[in-house]
């Protein structure tokens, strides 16, 4: 392990060790436990029996992977097939809990890297919720209505047997929203012939869904970077950010980024990024993005003015003082974080999973940008599917204000946590090894307190 020595323990490195050897090929999933191992070797150092009984072990080995055909037929009446994916992380501190993705990068190690942060983060949120994560290798972009319903039936055909308010209740991800979560409702719903709400969470409001899930992901990680910033006496107001991506959380998050007075000035999609010097039009993104489904160019074309699109490139070479990358993993690595840095960064607060390579998160670090971890930044998605799970659980629906007002809650403990723990671990500001330890340690307990499961 690179860690410092504080973080180091030998039973980590033969962990560690076993993980690389025991699952080959999937650097992302090395990536997730690495970094989460390398905050342990404090935890260890005070509560030396988490070493014991393998649980360090066992809580990076996924209790159940399924991995399953789906067939499905597209608008040429051809059969097209796709791999699909749910990896049963650890159940115990609730019923697994986690996004479904689409998107053509899918695999099993992308899968089981989501799982293993989607531990630490549902933990981190204080609520029963256990880890899991889920997907496809189906590209929905450019796919009609009728073929992404066909292919969400399908899909849902195998899956639901894994399913239930009780057992496993995924959400969306990337490239599964509001829509496809209703096909898969729709199918499980027929399959099971059981209305059961709380099996999926981002559901349309007239059948289940929350108030306020939509936006959670993105208002949850700004409310945490403005905590950050005002913990420094600091604040968002004035600050111009940069925010990649222009799905359902960068969208939000520009959203709650321009309530607290910000001035977003780009963001992107995998094609390009646009900057708008006139500071960016909401509206016109969600008109472009949610209601016509196009590329992001189009907004240069639409707004003119000020705003121009770059085709490729990296949208963190844009100067700003807060950036929260919002689309995939390891889009920001050590060059963009060294160039953020010489342009005046000061926080960095990750709406996506992972977005930040190892090197770029140890330059923010280093060089005292205040930096924010996604499984902490972005867990108000998953605090709000729970919130939505206890509404369907008492037949209830809540306004709004009141789910947000939750939402804000969550969050400011979610950070205060991080931002204790990792004093009373001595390593203060370091809200990875806060996320990483607090989170950890909910679990351990309650794996320990459960024998060797
Ligand atoms: P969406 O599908 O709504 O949006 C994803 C955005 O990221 C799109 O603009 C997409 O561009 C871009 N993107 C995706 N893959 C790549 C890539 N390989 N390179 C460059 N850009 C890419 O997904 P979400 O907004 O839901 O998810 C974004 C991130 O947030 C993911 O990391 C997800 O795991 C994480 N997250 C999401 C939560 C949620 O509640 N939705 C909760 C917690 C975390 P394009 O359209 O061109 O593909």
């Amino acid at each position: 392990m690179t860690h410092t020595d504080e973080n180091s323990d030998p039973v980590l490195d033969e962990v560690l060790s076993s993980v690389l050897r025991r699952n080959p090929g999937e650097p992302e999933f090395h990536q997730a436990v690495r970094e989460v191992l390398e905050s342990l070797g404090r935890v260890i150092a005070k509560h030396p029996r988490y070493a014991n009984n393998a649980l360090i072990e066992r809580i990076c080995e996924p209790e159940r992977q399924i991995i399953f055909r789906v067939p499905w037929v597209n608008d040429k009446n051809q059969v097209e097939i796709n791999r699909g994916f749910r990896v049963q992380f650890n159940s115990a501190l609730g019923p697994y809990k986690g996004g479904i993705r689409f998107h053509p990068s899918v695999n099993l190690g992308i899968i089981k890297f989501l799982g293993f942060e989607q531990i630490f983060k549902n933990a981190l949120t204080g609520m029963p919720i256990g880890g899991g994560k889920g997907g496809s290798d189906f590209d929905p972009r450019g796919r009609s209505d009728a073929e992404i319903m066909r292919f969400c039936q399908s899909f849902m055909l195998e899956l639901h047997r894994h399913l239930g308010e009780y057992t496993d209740v995924p959400a969306g991800d990337i490239g599964v929203g509001g829509r496809e979560i209703g096909y898969m409702f729709g199918q499980y719903k027929r399959l099971t012939n059981r209305y059961e709400a709380g099996v999926l969470t981002g559901k349309g409001l007239v059948y289940g869904g929350s108030l306020a899930r939509k936006e959670a992901t993105g208002f949850g990680a700004v409310y945490f970077v403005d905590r950050m910033l005002t913990s420094r006496g600091d604040s968002i107001e004035g600050k111009t950010a940069v925010v990649s991506g222009s799905g359902n959380v960068a969208i939000y998050t520009i959203e709650k980024l321009q309530s607290f007075g910000g001035k977003i000035i780009a963001c992107s999609d995998s094609n390009g990024y646009i900057v708008d010097e006139d500071g960016i039009d909401l509206a016109l993104v969600k008109e472009i993005k949610e209601v016509r489904r196009q590329r992001i160019s189009e907004y240069a074309r639409l707004k003119g003015g000020r705003s121009h699109y770059v085709e490729g490139g990296s949208i963190w070479n844009v100067p700003c003082q807060i950036a929260m990358p919002s689309a995939t993993q390891n889009e920001l690595t050590g060059k963009d974080a060294k160039t953020l840095i010489e342009n005046g960064v000061i926080a960095v607060g990750e709406g996506a999973n992972m977005p930040s390579t190892p090197e770029a998160v140890r330059l923010f670090q280093q060089a005292g940008v205040l930096f924010a971890p996604g499984k902490a930044a972005n867990a108000g998605g998953v605090a709000t599917s729970a919130l939505e799970m206890q509404q369907n659980a008492s037949r209830d629906s809540w306004s709004f204000e009141q789910t947000e007002a939750r939402l804000a809650e969550i969050m400011r403990n979610i950070h205060d946590r991080c931002a204790t723990t990792a004093d009373e671990y001595g390593a203060p500001g370091d809200y990875v090894l806060g996320a990483n330890i607090a989170g950890f340690v909910r679990v351990a307990e309650a794996m320990d307190a459960m024998g060797v499961i």
